[in-house]
């Protein structure tokens, strides 16, 4: 995004040196207030009620990216509206806004990018320093470029555990007594950090010595949402058969599954097994792994598993189905289906 230096009264705000205090050293006490404490009285007042105008109607925060409104305009940050569809799905009822009960969904509700745009330009506080900036600058400034923002010192892949503020690192790196260790000494510390880095480059390579099986096949398939007929219905999702490596499937997903109500809990996640359909007379053995679908924001980390096949065996057991940002969770459930990448592999005797 294009840095936007906010012109007039909200620089103002941001400059501390223009304040009471150059004003104050006058010869005479100041009895009126200032023209720039009066102006940055209205700024702080005009913020404060331009804040009560563009929040999320749920939330009652400022929305930090997309803005959704209802058909009567009123507003929704993006995890909200997200969250209400997400949760008339899991109870079985058409998501209404919060605020009119108008229908709302996907097709129902636009973005709103006047808000989207202004509430960028209106300051907010660096958790850091504390100094004042647009909303588009911040987070930059909070990541690259905030004296007070929190680093590692220079030297903690060979094991110095140092972190502190970026603007004391520099004194701290010359002092650091790691540079002068032996190798001997850092051997340990190298060896458990590249430890990490090898389970996880191990994981990758087993993908990829996957990829050598004879039979291989990847199906896209749609999850759509169904639910239970128990005296308290459940919700969970299932494609339709499909036919990979020669035998019929289906896929189902759970939310939450260990837990009585997903509602009551914010940490959400699925699970999927695979139901062989068609009936086998010897076992067979397939490794699989669901990555994230074509089209699709969500992102999914590999993981593959395996299961044999039989004829008294024909459901894998649940699995995780990892998602690299686990709020996801939600976006997942406020999606009308959700859209996946199976690959599968046999294991040939
Ligand atoms: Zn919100
Ligand atoms: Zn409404
Ligand atoms: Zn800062
Ligand atoms: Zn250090």
């Amino acid at each position: 995004m294009a840095e936007i230096i906010v012109p007039g009264p909200l620089n103002l705000i941001e400059n501390p040196s223009v304040s009471s205090q150059e004003i104050g050293d006058c010869s005479e006490p100041p009895l009126k207030k200032s023209k720039i404490d009066v102006a940055e009285e209205q700024g702080e007042d005009l913020e404060q009620r331009l804040n009560e105008i563009l929040c999320c109607s749920v939330c009652l925060d400022l929305p930090v990216n997309l803005v959704y409104q209802c058909v009567n305009g009123h507003l929704m940050c993006a995890g909200c509206f997200t969250h209400v569809l997400a949760d008339a799905r899991l109870k079985d009822e058409q998501s209404t806004c919060p605020n009119c009960r108008c229908e709302i969904g996907k097709t129902l509700c636009s973005r709103n990018l006047a808000v989207e745009k202004t509430v960028s330009e209106l300051p907010s506080l660096c958790e850091h320093c504390s100094c004042k900036l647009p909303r588009n600058v911040l987070e930059h400034h909070q990541r690259s470029d905030c004296p007070q923002r929190t680093v590692k010192c220079a030297y903690h892949s060979i094991g110095c555990l140092w972190q502190g503020a970026h603007c004391e690192s520099s004194d701290h790196e010359k002092e650091c007594e790691f540079p002068q260790k032996s190798g001997a000494e850092v051997l340990e510390t190298v060896k458990e950090l590249s430890q990490g880095f090898k389970e996880e480059i191990r994981g990758y390579l087993n993908i990829v010595n996957l990829l050598s099986f004879e039979k291989i096949a990847f199906t896209d398939l749609q999850l759509r949402p169904y639910r239970t007929d128990d005296f308290i219905t459940k919700l969970y999702y299932e494609t339709s058969r499909f036919t990979s490596l020669n035998q019929q499937w289906v896929l189902k997903a759970r939310i939450n599954d260990s837990e009585r109500n997903p509602l009551h809990s914010t940490n959400r996640h699925l699970t999927y097994q695979m139901i062989l359909k068609s009936r086998v007379n010897n076992p067979v053995t397939f490794h699989f792994m669901i990555l994230s679908g074509p089209f699709t924001d969500i992102k999914v980390k590999p993981e593959v598993y395996r299961f044999e096949f039989s004829g008294d065996r024909s459901e894998s057991p649940l699995q995780l189905m990892p998602l690299v940002n686990p709020a996801d969770g939600n976006k997942l459930l406020a999606a009308k289906t959700i859209n996946v990448r199976l690959i599968m592999f046999q294991v040939q005797k």
